[in-house]
């Protein structure tokens, strides 16, 4: 007790992407939002308490990628909160978040414990950790954030749906792709390592680690920067998966060499960043697929389904919307391209011309690869889009993303572990702001006119890999 943790992975670049979030939530300008999360917080707890202790580690890696600084046990200058896990006495006289488990479930922002947590499986304490940073912010933005911050909040392990069996032993997934090894993806591992998955899991990414991801790709630090996202992760994280080999792949999936006209795309993760991707990830034809996204603080997507399918799939619950088609149409008006350009998703040389003969100060080849929302990012934050400070596309904090890779990793556990789980759905919707878990677990249909399955070729092909659905029965 009594140490600081490194926000040393938060580079300027990564900051500024807190930042960025932080101005759109509270409608304040984007150097105000970066001085208001300059604050420090102190986590103090027991360390023989083992569930404690895990929640103050997982708490303090999440928090450290957010604020200024985060301490165990003790106060700094720029302390403003001391969040006490389990039963501890308080070690200043700061106000504090009290965090507590008991075996059915945690108190967040409840009263002092009367004994230590209880034992739970080592992955809710991530979880609880989840929601426990989400109440820090609530406790130091207050009313300042658009979320309605009510303590205490419970977190009902029952809830998950989750028979508690199957967080012991090993689950098999065989072999098994993720698309994307970004936020979600990092979160994912970061989550599922306190589980048993066997298999080989391909990680598919074709992109490089940037130093504005390091506020929410958990695993990454600033020595990965310009190196294969797939490479890093999968090399950082398989000594703590001993039967699960972690296989990087750095390409897009669509591009793997694997690829083939068959059923090649069994059973996959979805991880990647955008609506889009989303839909053309569905044009593979996957015929199992464990979703997780996150609409930037606001809300987390679980989404499930397997070919052949009654009810929605990718391109149904991520069809394009309104947002989406005014962002791509701003981006490409003030690039200087056309939207299908935008829609391509990254930068191809011509584009990086044309863009560079219409942004000032912009050299084309440092564009070509780059991600247009990436792009567009970096130039909000610059200022030079001043048109567009309203609608920037933000990224998310660490602690909303790790959640959706948790969720992820347990969502495989409910379909693919052992125990009576609750699969009667295939869509979720989770706030991180409010630990409800089971209310918003729906079926949802088939989109009527989605690009995917509302279109005859596409559904037969699919048919043809995956079997069809017997027809309704007409009497
Ligand atoms: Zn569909």
């Amino acid at each position: 007790m009594g140490t600081r943790m490194s926000t040393d992975n938060l580079t300027a670049e990564a900051r500024r992407e807190n930042a960025a979030m932080l101005a759109a939530a509270l409608g304040i300008d984007l150097e105000s939002a970066g001085e208001a999360l300059q604050f420090g917080v102190a986590i103090t707890f027991d360390p023989a308490d083992t569930t404690a202790a895990a929640i103050a580690d997982d708490l303090a890696a999440l928090l450290g990628r957010t604020v200024g600084g985060v301490t165990f046990g003790i106060a700094e200058a720029d302390t403003v909160l001391e969040v006490l896990v389990g039963k501890v006495d308080a070690n200043t006289r700061l106000p504090s978040l009290l965090v507590y488990v008991g075996s059915g479930g945690a108190v967040i922002g409840g009263r002092p414990a009367q004994e230590p947590c209880a034992g739970i499986p080592r992955v809710l304490c991530l979880l609880v950790a989840c929601y426990a940073a989400a109440a820090t912010m609530q406790a130091v933005f207050g009313a300042r954030l658009p979320f309605e911050a009510a303590f205490p909040q419970r977190i009902s392990f029952d809830q998950l749906g989750i028979d508690p069996g199957a967080f012991v032993g090993p689950v098999a997934l065989g072999d098994v792709y993720l698309a994307g090894a970004g936020a979600i993806g990092n979160g994912f591992l970061w989550a599922a390592r306190h589980l048993n998955f066997t298999g080989t899991l391909h990680i598919v990414d074709d992109d490089v680690v940037s130093p504005g991801n390091l506020n929410r790709q958990i695993w990454f630090a600033k020595d990965d920067i310009g190196l294969s996202k797939a490479e890093r992760l999968s090399s950082l994280a398989q000594n703590e998966f001993p039967g699960l080999k972690l296989t990087p792949r750095t390409h897009r999936l669509q591009d793997l060499p694997e690829k083939s006209d068959g059923p090649w795309l069994r059973r996959l993760l979805v991880a990647v960043d955008s609506r889009r991707a989303r839909r053309k990830i569905q044009m593979e034809f996957p015929g199992e697929v464990f979703d997780a996204s996150t609409t930037d603080i606001r809300e987390i997507v679980v989404h499930y389904h397997r070919q052949p399918t009654q009810g929605a799939c990718l391109s149904c619950i991520y069809e394009a919307d309104q947002e989406e088609f005014t962002r791509e149409h701003h981006i490409a008006e003030h690039l200087g391209v056309s939207v299908e350009d935008v829609r391509s998703e990254r930068i191809n040389p011509s584009a990086a011309d044309r863009i560079a003969a219409h942004v000032r100060g912009i050299e084309a080849s440092a564009l070509v690869g780059i991600a247009y929302d990436t792009l567009f990012k970096q130039l909000c934050g610059e200022g030079a889009l001043r048109t567009l400070e309203g609608r920037r596309v933000v990224a998310p904090f660490a602690f909303v993303s790790v959640l959706a890779g948790t969720l992820l990793a347990i969502e495989i556990l409910r379909r693919v572990g052992v125990g009576r789980n609750s699969v009667d759905f295939n869509y979720w919707r989770v706030s991180p702001w409010h630990c409800v878990l089971e209310r918003r677990r729906i079926f949802r249909p088939p989109q009527v006119g989605c690009e995917f399955c509302g279109n005859t070729v596409l559904r037969s092909v699919n048919a043809a890999l995956w079997g069809a659905l017997s027809p309704p029965r007409t009497e």
